[in-house]
């Protein structure tokens, strides 16, 4: 170990970091991300989409009320299941 460069380490970290922190945050949008027109936090597998400044808004609202053109939307996504998976098979292992 006391050959380890931890000048190359500095190098990979921040970008593990961002990995990390992008997965996180990713995460946190499915459970906090809200409606701009119903407040309803949008449901898993349900596309959301957004304006220009970031607003979201879920299918029904963006027809209602949202944005004639969405810049973006995309799913919702749930827990990872290829995560679960592989927590799952150390524990029986
Ligand atoms: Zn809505």
């Amino acid at each position: 170990m006391a050959d380890w460069d931890w000048d190359q380490f500095d190098d990979v970290a921040p970008e593990l970091q961002v990995a990390l922190v992008r997965r996180a945050v990713d995460h946190c949008d499915a459970v906090r991300e809200r409606c701009h027109g119903c407040r309803r936090t949008p449901l898993v597998g349900e596309r959301v989409y957004f304006d220009e400044a970031g607003t979201v808004y879920c299918e029904l609202c963006r027809a209602l009320e949202g944005p004639e053109v969405a810049t973006e939307s995309r799913i919702v996504h749930g827990p990872e299941f290829g995560h679960s998976m592989w927590l799952t098979d150390r524990r029986v292992a």
